[in-house]
């Protein structure tokens, strides 16, 4: 018989009840410190108290309009994200997915008005993920995520990761735009070189194409900068937002340039909850937080802490691991025995942590874990790669 919940997870024997901070309570009392913190959605950690009294203080207030109205939180978010980033515009989603989504629509779109009706093609690059949509699957192109759902979305090429010679070669006058994470998360915390956005960046100027940034995994200061693509010194036309800015809370956003956006007019694209006043009171909590450079600086502090901690892991252990992969606090270790070995050793140390593809272990803890949390996850981590070894 089916389980009631539909079986698309193999999930984790474990049940958490509360969290504050780092550490997360399971149903029958025993504590877990987290470093997967939801896949990189709890940017602030379990409970925030910034971010539950904004969100108890909104739920007293008003849940839900419509966006037929205007929205007081959903202006002030916008307002926040266009002061501190490259874009001009932006549109509230409840998900990376959707943002996915509208990315899609944005680019076509664009050049649509433009009178370009043949620029529909979108290039993107193996390893990526950009959400689970009919065409998020078909735009990220993976195999496994594809089987059995076709026929795929058309207008879609995938290429080899980072291969910047077969993306001059495959643009064209169709080539609506290039998609890439800065840093790929699913992927196994796979960075493309600052070269090689930047050289993504000249190529799509070139063809005349829209470069869209997925930072839905290494966006919101994960990088120790608010977004990963600063640290290349590049812009995008239109950036995928989502996981960290709700810091829990189910919110996403595509950022744009009036350049990029100018095709989506009133009537062109909508929501029923996207930037809804419960999100947008708790993005902007967090966005005031996170861009904060002195938090940022924290991010980068905390990620050289660890960052070293993990480095001499490696080194001590190096028949469980081989590198250490990424940057602020979107680490990866690349395992040599199975990465979900490794997780399930976490798991008896009360550790959590995330698999990712490449056998990769992600680390992806809160952006203000304590000091003295990476110093337990460290020492659990060792306790864990010892065990394997027995
Ligand atoms: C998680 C993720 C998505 C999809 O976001 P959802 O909120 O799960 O729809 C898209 N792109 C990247 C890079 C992601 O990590």
């Amino acid at each position: 018989m089916i389980a009631s919940v539909l079986p698309t997870y193999n999930r984790a024997p474990l049940a958490f009840e509360r969290g504050e901070g780092s550490w997360l309570t399971t149903t029958t009392g025993e504590r877990y410190l987290d470093l997967g913190a939801g896949i990189a959605v709890n940017a602030l950690g379990h409970a925030h108290p910034k971010l539950v009294s904004v969100l108890s203080d909104q739920a007293g207030k008003l849940w839900h309009t419509s966006n037929l109205y205007e929205v007081p939180n959903q202006q002030k978010l916008a307002d926040l994200l266009v002061a501190n980033t490259f874009a001009d515009t932006v549109f509230f989603t409840n998900s990376g997915t959707e943002a996915a989504e509208l990315a899609i629509k944005m680019a076509r779109k664009h050049f649509y008005e433009k009178g370009e009706k043949d620029r529909i093609r979108i290039i993107s690059f193996d390893g990526a993920f950009h959400g689970r949509s009919t065409g998020a699957i078909a735009m990220a192109g993976s195999e496994k995520m594809v089987k059995g759902f076709g026929p795929l979305m058309p207008g879609f090429t995938t290429l080899a990761f980072g291969d910047m010679a077969a993306l001059r070669a495959e643009m064209g006058a169709d080539v609506a735009a290039v998609i890439i994470e800065p840093i790929q998360g699913e992927g196994g915390i796979r960075p493309v070189t600052d070269a090689q956005l930047k050289e993504l960046r000249a190529i799509c100027d070139e063809a005349g194409a829209l470069l869209i940034l997925d930072e839905v995994q290494c966006g919101m200061g994960r990088t120790g900068r608010l977004f990963a693509h600063e640290l290349a010194g590049v812009t995008p036309d239109i950036m995928m937002v989502a996981k960290g800015i709700g810091g829990g809370f189910p919110l996403g956003a595509v950022l744009a340039t009036e350049h990029a956006a100018s095709g989506m007019a009133a009537g062109s694209h909508g929501s029923t909850y996207g930037g809804n006043p419960l999100g947008c009171a708790v993005g902007c909590a967090v966005v005031e937080t996170i861009a904060d450079p002195a938090f940022l600086g924290e991010v980068n502090r905390k990620s050289a802490l660890f960052r070293q901690g993990l480095e001499s892991l490696v080194a001590r252990h190096p028949e469980v691991f081989e590198e250490v992969r990424g940057v602020g606090l979107i680490l990866g270790l690349k395992c040599k025995l199975p990465n979900s070995d490794v997780v399930q050793a976490g798991y008896a140390q009360h550790l959590l942590t995330v698999p990712g593809a490449d056998n990769v272990v992600r680390l992806l803890p809160a952006l203000n874990i304590a000091d003295t949390d990476i110093t337990e996850a460290l020492t659990r981590l060792d306790q864990a790669a010892t065990s394997l070894k027995a």
